[in-house]
This record gives structure tokens, sequence and C-alpha cells, in this order.
């Protein structure tokens, strides 16, 4: 199968900023979400603009549908971006601000009419079409931003970090919505965003990156069941990472966590999961990785009791069963084991 969009090594560097952007690819297949994702410059908003034309490659090519569209101006490449800042025309209604790709396309005014209502409806705006943009919500502003950007049926959908600039209960809920819409909708999209949550759930595919290289690639569930490095381990919190130094004796610790390895750096990175520390007992003394910590947050989130302990100055994040007995609060002690085999060694 052919994929709806290829890029092909592309690159970017400006006078003052070398390799921006360095030898990056992907496929995006038809119907399928793409998200791009990294921390704030790593580059994500210049490869976008790259794709949709608003910004010049470097070297590389982009392909759409099979033919190279790396030097076609952006208004003839079929697709189309939902900006941060949405970019709406302040001075027309929600409906002319949704029908006017098709005006632009010539489509007569019957046809016009008939696409701007059922979009409406789809976008949750029906009963809103002669309001003004100001009047609106910022959800709502949002949902024409999406729906003037998809009426055209563009071949594919670029998204800036289009919930960046919500509270959390309306970037909640307008998530929930493109979720559902963009499922409705088959779009084939690319979604950048810093926001690892979202990118989970919205995405068939995540490509995490990082000052502009692509650090790793993959479905949802093997980025966050199998983070390549430290990085990706951070970044979707996957993974509590820790330094430990070898000590005179050959081992490699730090003030809570001792580990044989046969490495022979003088300085290891481990992770260890959020989900591979267990509860223990002051008192069970034939457990050897029993770590005394306290307690700083415990909240009972996504059926797990998420909790937030200190240990010499580092905290561990922990994701405990519901069922967990959790007697000490905020400020108490608390003790954690681990296995060792649980540990994962990511840098030597
Ligand atoms: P992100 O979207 O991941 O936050 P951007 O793509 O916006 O990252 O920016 C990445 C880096 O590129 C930033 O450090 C930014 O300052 C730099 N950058 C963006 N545009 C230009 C430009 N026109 N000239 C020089 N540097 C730029």
């Amino acid at each position: 199968m052919q994929p709806i969009l290829k890029i092909s090594h592309l690159t970017k560097s400006y006078s003052n900023r070398e390799n921006l952007i360095q030898d990056f690819s992907l496929d995006l297949f038809e119907n399928e979400i793409i998200s791009i994702v990294g921390p704030s410059g790593s580059g994500k908003s210049t490869i976008l603009k790259m794709i949709g034309g608003h910004e010049k490659s470097s070297s590389g090519n982009i392909y759409l549908m099979g033919k190279d569209i790396t030097n076609i101006p952006a208004f003839r490449r079929e697709i189309n971006t939902v900006f941060q800042d949405l970019a709406l025309f302040p001075h027309l209604s929600v409906k002319e601000n949704i029908s006017f790709p098709l005006k632009m396309k010539g489509l007569n005014k019957s046809l016009i009419e008939t696409k701007v209502n059922q979009m409406m409806i789809n976008v949750q705006l029906n009963n809103q079409g002669n309001v003004s943009i100001d009047s609106l919500s910022g959800g709502e502003q949002q949902r024409v931003a999406i729906a003037r950007s998809v009426i055209g049926k563009p071949k594919v959908l670029l998204c800036d970090e289009p919930l960046s600039k919500l509270d959390n209960i309306l970037k909640e809920d307008l998530l929930n919505f493109l979720i559902e819409f963009f499922i409705k909708q088959k779009m084939s999209i690319i979604y950048v965003t810093h926001d690892q949550e979202e990118a989970i759930l919205l995405s068939d595919k995540i490509i995490v990156i990082n000052e502009g290289k692509i650090i790793q690639s993959g479905k949802p569930d093997e980025i966050l069941s199998n983070p390549v490095d430290s990085f990706v381990a951070k970044f979707f919190r996957t993974h509590n990472i820790f330094e430990l130094k070898r000590n005179q004796k050959g081992y490699f610790e730090n003030d809570f966590i001792k580990f044989e390895s046969n490495s022979s750096k003088n300085k290891l990175l481990i992770g260890i999961s959020l989900d591979k520390f267990q509860l223990s007992d002051e008192n069970h003394t034939n457990i050897i990785n029993k770590i005394q910590c306290q307690i700083i947050s415990k909240i009972n989130k996504n059926n797990h009791i998420n909790l937030r302990v200190l240990v010499s100055n580092q905290i561990i994040y922990v994701r405990l069963p519901l069922s967990s007995k959790i007697n000490n609060s905020k400020g108490e002690s608390i003790y954690l084991y681990y296995n060792v085999k649980d540990i994962k060694i990511f840098e030597t």
C-alpha cells in the first residue's frame, strides 16, 4: 500500500541555526493519525510548516499520493493546517468562516449551504451559524477552525498544538471531541503536540523527536512499554530514571539502589517502571530492595493510586493498584520495594 504522504530525509537549517531538523522521514497512510511529540523547541512546528508549504526545507522530499510536492506552494498542496492561534476571520460569522474554503474553490451556493450545515452539526455548532467569532468560547472557536480546515476535504490535515491554549477542562472536552470527530471524518492527520497524553489518546503512531532528531517511533503501546532511552522514558513518564555510580566493590549504586552489572563504565543510567514498585512493610526484614520514602502526594486516577514519594532528594513516581492498602498520608513514611529483574538499563 502506498502512503498518502511520504516524507523522505527532510532537513532544515537557518543561517543562524544549523541542523535544526535532521533527517526526518515518515510514511502516513490513509485514515492514519501520526503524532509528532517532543519538548518545546525540538522542531515540531518547523516540520509541520515544511509539510504544509509554509517553510522551505533545506533538503529532502515530500510526496503527496506519490507526487513530489517539495517545491509546490502551500495553496496548491491539498494539505491544510489547524494552527495554534486559529487564524479565524474575526469580521466573519461562524458560517462564513467555515464556508470560506468552499467559496474559494468556487462551489455553487446550494452545495456550500448543504456542506456547511452538515459540518456545523458535526462540530456541534449548528445553532451558532450567524454568531460572530468574538462571542464564542475558546473551545467553540477551536471547533470553527477545525471545521474550516476539513470542510474542503484536504488529503492531509496538519494540527499544530490545537489544544495548547485551552484550560484543562476545556482541553479534555475538546480532546474527546477530536478523537470522535477524526474517526468519523476519516482523515489522514499529522498532529503536533508536547502533551504525551494527547498523543497517546489520539494517535495510531507516535514519532518522538528531540533537538530535531527522531528518537523513537511506533504505536503508543510500543513506546510506553519499551521506551528506547531515558529521554523517552522521562518524557512519557514510563520509568523513574536513576543515575548509579560504581562503588569500590564494583557494584553500581545511589543512596537507595544497589545493582550489579558487568559494565566497565563508572556510571549507569537505569529505569524502574512506575508499576514495578510494590508496597512493603517496615517489618519485612527479608526484603532486600526496600526503600523508605516520604509521601508527597497520593491521587486516585485512571484506576490506580498514583503516588509521588521523596527519597534522598529524588522524586519517585509509583502507580499502585486501587486495591492497595495505604494507611499513611502526605508527609508520612512509606516502604516500597522493587525486584532487580525489573531494572532496565538505559545507558552504560
Ligand atoms: P517546537 O514546535 O518543537 O516548539 P519550533 O519548530 O517552533 O519548535 O522551533 C525549533 C527551534 O527553531 C526554536 O529554537 C526556534 O527558535 C528555532 N527557529 C524557528 N524559526 C526560526 C527561524 N526563522 N530562524 C532561526 N531559528 C528559528
